[in-house]
C-alpha cells in the first residue's frame, strides 16, 4: 500500500526532501504532499539584497523550481496552506486552505520545515509603513515598491549583520544616504570585534554611517503613520525608509505545540538522520533545527541555505529507503558589502572562551594576488589556535575580490582537524592573478603555529 509523505513549508528544506524523496521512491509507492503557506516554492531568500540592489533579476530568477514544475514531477504543492496543527499521536495535520477551510491530513511521514521567524522586536512603529523586513520574495517586491516613491533619498538599516551590511548596499546602490544602526559594538557580531572594525571601516569608506552600541527603542511616524526616523538612547536618525536584519529565531510554535523537542536555542532536536527526537516518523532540518557545532561540541542555531539543502537532501535520501546523516556544521558564512568581502569559519574569541578551549591568535594583513600584479588588494586574516595542540580554532577574512571563499580551507581544515603548523603545508594553488606566492591563507596559519609554539615554550 502506497505510503503519504506530508512535508510542511515549501522552500530549501521541504522541496529538497519532497525531490530527493521523489527520485527515490515513484508516486505508487509514495504520494508526496507539500503544504506552503505563502505564493512561492523553491525561491532564494539568499538573493533578495543582490535583486534589490539591481545586481540579479528577480522575483522569478531567483525561483529555482515553481510549484507547476514541481507538480509535473509527482509533487502535490499546495499554495497558501497553512498547517495549523500537528497530532503526532495520530500522524495527521490540520491545514488551512486557500479559501479558509481546515482539513485533517494524514502521514506516514511528515517532514517540518518551517524555516525561521525574522525578529522584528515590540517596539513603537514597527509596523509602521515604510518599515520593511527581507525574509521572503513579497518582502522584497515591498522593498522596492517602498524605494519607487515620492522623496525617498533616507534609508536606516537595523542590524549590522550579514543581512544588514547586504542591505545597506543594496540602499547604496540607489543612491540612497544610508545609516545602520546596531546594537553591538561593531558591525558583523559573527567576527571578533577587531574583524568587525575592518567592516566598519569598509562601510564608512563607501559612505554609511555606522551607529555602533545603540538599541533601537522607536520608529518615528509622521502624521499619515509612515516611518520618518528611528530613534535610539542615543539619538534620531531621519529614514524615508527602514529595513530590518535583525536576524531570525527558528519557528517552532507548531512544534512546541505538538509537544516536540526543542533546544535551548528554540530549535528542533534531531538524531543524525535529522529525524525528530523520540518520534518515529517525523523530520525535520533548515532554520527551524539546531544543528552539532562541530568544534565546539555545542548545539547551536544557524540559519543558512547552505545547511537547509543538504538537510532536505538527507530528509529526503532516509525517507526514499537510502541512508544519510548530517555531521554537523563548522561554523562557515561568507558575505560581502560591496567589493569588501568578509568571512568566518570556527569559533571567534568569545566562543572559543564559551566553549572552556584556550588559545591563541594571530593576525596578518596580505593581498588576495601578487603584490606587483593588478587590484592586488589587501587582506586580513585572522586565526585561532588551540594552546598546546595547536589544533585550528577558527579563520576570519575581511578584504577585496577573492577573501570570501578563502575561509573554505579553514572549513575544511577544522573538518579535517588539522593544527596550524599542519595547515602551513598545505599545495595550495598559486599564481601571480590568484594569490601571492605564499597565500594569506597559509601566511596566517605560519604565524599562528609560531604564536603556539612559543606559547608552549614560554610556560
Ligand atoms: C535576505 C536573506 C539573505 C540570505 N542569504 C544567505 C546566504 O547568502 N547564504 C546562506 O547560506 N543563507 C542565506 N540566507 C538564509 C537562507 O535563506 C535560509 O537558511 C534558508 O532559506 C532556510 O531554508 P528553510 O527551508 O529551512 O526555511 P525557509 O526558507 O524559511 O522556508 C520555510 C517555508 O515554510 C513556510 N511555512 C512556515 N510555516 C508554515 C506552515 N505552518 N504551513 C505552511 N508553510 C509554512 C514558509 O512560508 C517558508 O516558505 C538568507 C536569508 C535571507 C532572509
Amino acid at each position: 500500500m502506497s505510503e503519504r509523505l506530508v512535508v510542511v513549508g515549501g522552500d530549501a528544506t521541504g522541496m529538497s526532501a519532497a525531490s530527493q524523496a521523489r527520485r527515490r521512491r515513484d508516486a505508487d509507492d509514495l504520494e508526496i504532499v507539500a503544504f506552503e503557506r505563502g505564493r512561492h516554492v523553491s525561491y532564494s531568500a539568499c538573493g533578495i539584497p543582490y535583486w534589490i540592489g539591481g545586481a540579479t533579476d528577480g522575483p522569478d530568477a531567483l525561483i529555482a523550481r515553481t510549484a507547476k514544475e514541481h507538480r509535473a514531477r509527482g509533487i502535490d504543492v499546495r499554495l497558501g496552506s497553512e498547517v495549523t496543527t500537528v497530532d503526532a499521536d495520530a500522524g495527521r495535520v490540520l491545514v488551512r486552505g486557500p479559501e479558509g477551510r481546515e482539513e485533517w491530513t494524514g502521514y506516514d511521514h511528515l517532514v517540518l520545515a518551517t524555516g525561521a521567524v525574522p525578529i522584528r522586536p515590540p517596539i513603537p512603529g514597527i509596523d509602521a509603513r515604510g518599515v520593511h523586513g527581507v525574509q521572503t520574495l513579497d518582502d522584497g517586491e515591498a522593498v522596492l515598491r517602498g524605494l519607487d516613491g515620492e522623496g525617498i533619498r533616507r534609508a536606516v538599516v537595523v542590524g549590522g549583520g550579514y543581512i544588514g551590511v547586504e542591505m545597506a548596499e543594496a540602499m547604496l546602490r540607489h543612491g540612497l544616504d544610508v545609516t545602520l544602526v546596531d546594537r553591538n559594538p561593531q558591525p558583523m557580531n559573527t567576527l571578533d570585534p577587531d574583524m568587525g572594525r575592518l567592516v566598519r571601516t569598509a562601510l564608512e569608506g563607501l559612505g554609511v554611517s555606522v551607529v555602533s552600541g545603540a538599541a533601537v527603542r522607536e520608529v518615528l511616524t509622521d502624521r499619515e503613520g509612515r516611518a520618518r526616523a528611528v530613534a535610539t538612547d542615543g539619538g534620531e536618525y531621519p529614514a524615508d525608509i527602514v529595513v530590518l536584519g535583525l536576524g531570525v529565531r527558528p519557528a517552532t510554535a507548531l512544534a512546541r505545540a505538538a509537544g516536540l523537542p526543542l533546544g535551548e536555542h528554540g530549535g528542533l532536536l534531531t538524531d543524525r538522520a535529522m529525524r525528530v527526537r523520540g518520534t518515529e516518523r517525523i523530520w525535520a532540518g533548515g532554520d527551524c533545527v539546531e544543528v552539532l557545532n562541530l568544534v565546539s561540541g555545542t548545539f547551536k542555531h544557524v540559519p543558512l541555505g547552505t545547511h537547509a539543502n543538504k538537510h532536505g537532501r538527507i530528509i529526503g535520501t532516509n525517507i526514499g529507503g537510502g541512508y544519510a546523516t548530517f555531521p554537523g556544521v563548522v561554523g562557515t558564512a561568507v558575505s560581502k558589502v560591496c567589493e569588501v568581502e568578509i568571512a568566518r569559519t570556527g569559533l571567534k574569541e568569545s566562543q572559543a572562551c564559551a566553549a572552556g578551549l584556550d588559545f591563541v591568535t594571530a593576525v596578518i594583513e596580505s593581498t588576495g594576488r601578487a603584490g606587483y600584479y593588478p587590484d592586488a588588494d589587501p587582506m586580513t586574516v585572522k586565526m585561532l589556535a588551540e594552546r598546546g595542540t595547536g589544533r585550528l580554532l577558527g579563520v576570519q577574512i575581511v578584504g577585496g575580490q577573492g577573501a570570501a571563499k578563502r575561509v573554505d580551507v579553514g572549513a575544511v581544515a577544522l573538518t579535517a582537524g588539522l593544527t596550524v603548523a599542519a595547515m602551513v603545508d598545505l599545495d595550495l594553488g598559486y599564481a601571480p592573478p590568484f594569490s601571492p606566492v605564499w597565500d594569506p591563507v597559509l601566511v596566517a596559519a605560519r604565524k599562528a603555529a609560531d604564536a603556539v609554539a612559543a606559547d608552549v615554550r614560554g610556560r
